[in-house]
Protein backbone atom coordinates (compact mmCIF):
# COMPACT_ATOMS: atom_id res chain seq x y z
CA UNK A 1 0.00 0.00 0.00
CA UNK A 2 1.61 3.15 -1.05
CA UNK A 3 0.70 4.85 2.57
CA UNK A 4 2.16 2.52 4.38
CA UNK A 5 5.40 2.31 2.54
CA UNK A 6 5.39 6.09 2.60
CA UNK A 7 5.50 6.05 6.33
CA UNK A 8 7.63 3.31 6.29
CA UNK A 9 10.25 4.99 4.47
CA UNK A 10 9.71 7.77 7.08
CA UNK A 11 10.12 5.17 10.04
CA UNK A 12 13.17 3.62 8.65
CA UNK A 13 14.79 7.28 8.08
CA UNK A 14 14.57 7.80 11.66
CA UNK A 15 15.81 4.19 12.60
CA UNK A 16 19.19 5.81 14.05
CA UNK A 17 17.79 8.27 15.79
CA UNK A 18 15.50 5.91 17.92
CA UNK A 19 18.99 3.87 18.20
CA UNK A 20 20.50 7.34 19.97
CA UNK A 21 18.12 7.90 21.81
CA UNK A 22 17.75 4.32 23.38
CA UNK A 23 21.35 4.44 24.38
CA UNK A 24 20.82 7.98 25.88
CA UNK A 25 17.91 5.92 27.83
CA UNK A 26 20.50 3.01 28.94
CA UNK A 27 23.86 5.73 29.83
CA UNK A 28 21.13 7.76 31.39
CA UNK A 29 19.83 4.45 33.63
CA UNK A 30 23.70 3.73 34.44
CA UNK A 31 24.74 7.29 35.28
CA UNK A 32 21.60 7.43 37.87
CA UNK A 33 21.97 4.26 39.29
CA UNK A 34 25.88 5.10 39.58
CA UNK A 35 25.19 8.24 41.26
CA UNK A 36 22.70 6.27 44.02
CA UNK A 37 25.63 3.68 44.85
CA UNK A 38 28.21 6.43 44.78
CA UNK A 39 26.26 7.92 47.40
CA UNK A 40 25.26 4.97 49.64
CA UNK A 41 29.49 4.06 49.49
CA UNK A 42 29.57 7.62 50.76
CA UNK A 43 27.28 7.44 52.93
CA UNK A 44 28.40 4.50 54.27
CA UNK A 45 31.18 5.41 55.23
CA UNK A 46 29.71 7.28 58.24
CA UNK A 47 26.13 5.51 58.54
CA UNK A 48 27.14 3.73 61.79
CA UNK A 49 27.47 6.88 63.90
CA UNK A 50 23.78 7.37 62.73
CA UNK A 51 20.90 6.13 65.07
CA UNK A 52 19.27 2.77 63.35
CA UNK A 53 16.48 4.35 62.07
CA UNK A 54 17.89 7.07 60.17
CA UNK A 55 20.30 4.07 58.94
CA UNK A 56 17.06 2.71 57.53
CA UNK A 57 15.68 5.58 56.19
CA UNK A 58 19.06 6.44 53.96
CA UNK A 59 18.60 2.68 52.53
CA UNK A 60 15.44 3.42 52.36
CA UNK A 61 15.32 6.41 50.36
CA UNK A 62 18.31 4.88 48.03
CA UNK A 63 16.54 1.57 47.31
CA UNK A 64 13.21 3.11 46.52
CA UNK A 65 14.40 5.74 44.02
CA UNK A 66 17.31 3.44 42.35
CA UNK A 67 14.06 0.90 41.99
CA UNK A 68 11.97 3.92 40.44
CA UNK A 69 14.69 4.93 38.18
CA UNK A 70 15.40 1.46 37.31
CA UNK A 71 11.66 0.92 36.83
CA UNK A 72 10.82 3.89 35.06
CA UNK A 73 13.94 3.63 32.39
CA UNK A 74 13.63 0.06 32.15
CA UNK A 75 9.77 0.48 31.05
CA UNK A 76 10.70 3.30 28.25
CA UNK A 77 13.84 1.09 26.96
CA UNK A 78 11.55 -2.26 26.46
CA UNK A 79 9.61 -0.15 24.53
CA UNK A 80 11.76 1.01 22.43
CA UNK A 81 12.87 -1.76 21.79
CA UNK A 82 9.42 -3.26 21.10
CA UNK A 83 8.87 -0.43 19.23
CA UNK A 84 5.20 -0.63 20.65
CA UNK A 85 3.52 -0.48 24.57
CA UNK A 86 3.35 -4.21 25.72
CA UNK A 87 0.25 -5.61 26.82
CA UNK A 88 1.82 -5.27 30.43
CA UNK A 89 0.08 -3.28 33.60
CA UNK A 90 1.29 0.61 34.01
CA UNK A 91 3.75 0.03 31.38
CA UNK A 92 2.38 3.07 29.41
CA UNK A 93 1.90 4.73 32.53
CA UNK A 94 5.24 4.11 33.49
CA UNK A 95 6.83 5.37 30.03
CA UNK A 96 4.35 8.58 30.03
CA UNK A 97 6.31 9.18 33.96
CA UNK A 98 9.65 8.91 31.48
CA UNK A 99 8.64 11.02 29.01
CA UNK A 100 7.12 14.12 30.73
CA UNK A 101 10.31 13.78 33.67
CA UNK A 102 13.26 12.19 32.28
CA UNK A 103 13.93 14.60 28.84
CA UNK A 104 15.87 17.09 30.48
CA UNK A 105 18.63 14.88 32.58
CA UNK A 106 17.92 12.64 28.57
CA UNK A 107 19.05 16.23 26.93
CA UNK A 108 21.97 16.36 29.89
CA UNK A 109 23.35 13.42 29.41
CA UNK A 110 23.52 13.99 25.77
CA UNK A 111 25.31 17.05 26.32
CA UNK A 112 28.09 15.26 28.21
CA UNK A 113 28.16 12.48 25.40
CA UNK A 114 28.31 15.52 23.17
CA UNK A 115 25.22 15.10 21.45
CA UNK A 116 23.07 18.33 20.72
CA UNK A 117 20.08 19.20 22.67
CA UNK A 118 18.26 19.51 18.95
CA UNK A 119 19.62 15.76 18.25
CA UNK A 120 17.97 14.71 21.91
CA UNK A 121 14.55 16.43 20.95
CA UNK A 122 15.07 14.73 16.91
CA UNK A 123 15.54 11.54 18.29
CA UNK A 124 12.65 11.93 21.14
CA UNK A 125 10.27 12.76 18.46
CA UNK A 126 11.43 9.72 16.40
CA UNK A 127 10.85 7.36 19.43
CA UNK A 128 7.22 9.14 20.78
CA UNK A 129 6.15 8.97 16.71
CA UNK A 130 7.00 4.99 16.43
CA UNK A 131 4.93 4.63 19.76
CA UNK A 132 1.85 6.63 18.96
CA UNK A 133 1.64 5.31 15.18
CA UNK A 134 1.55 1.32 16.72
CA UNK A 135 -0.37 2.74 19.61
CA UNK A 136 -2.89 3.73 16.73
CA UNK A 137 -2.61 0.93 14.52
CA UNK A 138 -3.57 -1.66 17.90
CA UNK A 139 -6.64 -1.33 18.30
CA UNK A 140 -7.11 2.43 18.63
CA UNK A 141 -7.55 4.02 14.99
CA UNK A 142 -8.21 7.47 15.70
CA UNK A 143 -11.48 9.07 14.92
CA UNK A 144 -11.34 12.67 16.02
CA UNK A 145 -7.42 13.74 14.16
CA UNK A 146 -6.93 17.15 14.74
CA UNK A 147 -3.59 19.01 12.77
CA UNK A 148 -2.18 21.43 14.95
CA UNK A 149 0.16 24.38 13.18
CA UNK A 150 2.21 26.82 14.56
CA UNK A 151 0.92 30.61 13.70
CA UNK A 152 4.16 31.24 12.25
CA UNK A 153 3.59 29.20 9.24
CA UNK A 154 1.17 31.92 7.93
CA UNK A 155 2.62 34.52 5.60
CA UNK A 156 3.87 37.08 8.09
CA UNK A 157 2.10 40.24 5.76
CA UNK A 158 -1.52 38.23 5.92
CA UNK A 159 -3.92 40.53 7.30
CA UNK A 160 -6.43 38.07 7.96
CA UNK A 161 -6.78 36.35 11.51
CA UNK A 162 -6.43 32.79 11.23
CA UNK A 163 -5.79 31.80 15.02
CA UNK A 164 -9.12 31.59 16.13
CA UNK A 165 -11.02 30.58 13.05
CA UNK A 166 -8.69 29.08 10.40
CA UNK A 167 -11.41 28.78 7.57
CA UNK A 168 -10.82 32.59 7.51
CA UNK A 169 -8.13 31.88 5.08
CA UNK A 170 -8.22 33.65 1.76
CA UNK A 171 -6.62 30.45 0.18
CA UNK A 172 -4.51 32.60 -2.17
CA UNK A 173 -1.58 30.07 -1.55
CA UNK A 174 1.30 32.91 -0.24
CA UNK A 175 1.29 29.67 2.33
CA UNK A 176 0.68 26.80 3.24
CA UNK A 177 -2.23 27.52 5.34
CA UNK A 178 -4.17 26.70 2.24
CA UNK A 179 -2.85 23.26 1.47
CA UNK A 180 -3.53 22.24 5.08
CA UNK A 181 -7.14 23.62 4.98
CA UNK A 182 -7.26 21.34 1.55
CA UNK A 183 -5.81 18.31 3.46
CA UNK A 184 -8.07 19.04 6.48
CA UNK A 185 -10.83 18.91 3.95
CA UNK A 186 -9.37 15.39 2.24
CA UNK A 187 -8.70 13.54 4.80
CA UNK A 188 -11.68 15.07 7.62
CA UNK A 189 -9.41 16.22 10.08
CA UNK A 190 -9.58 19.52 12.25
CA UNK A 191 -7.03 22.14 11.22
CA UNK A 192 -6.19 24.84 14.29
CA UNK A 193 -3.82 27.34 14.71
CA UNK A 194 -2.26 28.15 18.23
CA UNK A 195 -0.03 30.98 18.95
CA UNK A 196 1.40 29.07 21.72
CA UNK A 197 0.85 26.40 24.30
CA UNK A 198 -1.85 27.72 26.49
CA UNK A 199 -4.31 28.42 23.01
CA UNK A 200 -2.81 24.94 21.92
CA UNK A 201 -3.88 23.24 25.43
CA UNK A 202 -7.42 25.49 24.85
CA UNK A 203 -7.93 24.18 21.25
CA UNK A 204 -6.89 20.10 22.64
CA UNK A 205 -9.74 20.30 25.04
CA UNK A 206 -12.47 21.85 23.16
CA UNK A 207 -11.70 19.60 20.04
CA UNK A 208 -10.86 16.32 22.01
CA UNK A 209 -8.94 14.68 19.20
CA UNK A 210 -7.97 10.71 19.36
CA UNK A 211 -4.95 12.00 17.88
CA UNK A 212 -3.14 15.10 17.23
CA UNK A 213 -0.56 15.93 14.21
CA UNK A 214 1.66 19.20 15.62
CA UNK A 215 3.58 21.06 13.51
CA UNK A 216 6.20 23.11 15.98
CA UNK A 217 9.67 23.84 16.54
CA UNK A 218 12.43 21.59 18.60
CA UNK A 219 11.00 23.17 21.88
CA UNK A 220 7.95 23.74 21.62
CA UNK A 221 7.11 20.43 19.63
CA UNK A 222 8.85 18.34 22.68
CA UNK A 223 6.95 20.46 25.59
CA UNK A 224 3.94 19.54 23.75
CA UNK A 225 4.20 16.18 23.63
CA UNK A 226 5.25 16.23 27.30
CA UNK A 227 2.09 18.12 28.25
CA UNK A 228 -0.23 15.86 26.67
CA UNK A 229 0.95 12.53 27.46
CA UNK A 230 -0.81 9.98 27.31
CA UNK A 231 -2.50 11.68 24.84
CA UNK A 232 -0.90 10.92 21.38
CA UNK A 233 0.54 13.90 19.32
CA UNK A 234 2.62 12.69 15.91
CA UNK A 235 5.67 15.51 16.04
CA UNK A 236 6.62 17.21 12.51
CA UNK A 237 9.34 19.78 12.83
CA UNK A 238 8.70 22.90 11.32
CA UNK A 239 11.39 24.55 8.57
CA UNK A 240 12.69 27.53 9.58
CA UNK A 241 14.55 29.16 5.74
CA UNK A 242 14.03 32.66 7.38
CA UNK A 243 15.09 31.96 10.86
CA UNK A 244 12.94 31.18 13.57
CA UNK A 245 9.12 32.24 13.95
CA UNK A 246 9.19 34.16 10.71
CA UNK A 247 7.22 32.46 7.53
CA UNK A 248 8.37 28.85 8.32
CA UNK A 249 7.49 26.16 6.32
CA UNK A 250 6.49 22.11 6.86
CA UNK A 251 6.56 18.97 4.91
CA UNK A 252 3.23 18.76 3.38
CA UNK A 253 3.87 15.24 2.25
CA UNK A 254 5.13 14.20 5.97
CA UNK A 255 1.77 14.96 6.77
CA UNK A 256 -0.14 13.58 4.48
CA UNK A 257 1.39 10.05 4.82
CA UNK A 258 0.39 9.95 8.78
CA UNK A 259 -3.35 10.95 7.08
CA UNK A 260 -3.35 8.46 4.67
CA UNK A 261 -3.11 5.83 7.53
CA UNK A 262 -5.77 6.35 8.70
CA UNK A 263 -8.39 7.55 6.73
CA UNK A 264 -7.61 5.53 3.09
CA UNK A 265 -8.77 2.28 4.83
S1 LIG B 1 -3.02 31.23 2.23
FE1 LIG B 1 -4.44 32.10 3.74
S2 LIG B 1 -3.21 32.47 5.56
FE2 LIG B 1 -1.78 32.18 3.86
S3 LIG B 1 -1.39 34.25 3.12
FE3 LIG B 1 -3.08 33.45 1.90
S4 LIG B 1 -4.93 34.11 2.98
FE4 LIG B 1 -3.22 34.38 4.39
Amino acid sequence: MASTSGLQNLNNDHRSERFLFLLIVFITALTLIGILGLSYFVASIGINNLPLYAQWLLTAVLIITGGSVLLVLGALATVIMAGRDLPVPYVKKLRSIAVKYFLPVFIAVGKILGISKEEVQHAFVAVNNQLVMSYCKDGHPPERILLLMPHCLQNSECPVKITYRVQNCKRCGKCVIKDLLELSEKYNSNLSVATGGTIARRIVIETKPDLIIAVACERDLTSGIQDTAPLPVYGIFNRRPHGPCFNTQVDLEAIEEVLKEFRTK
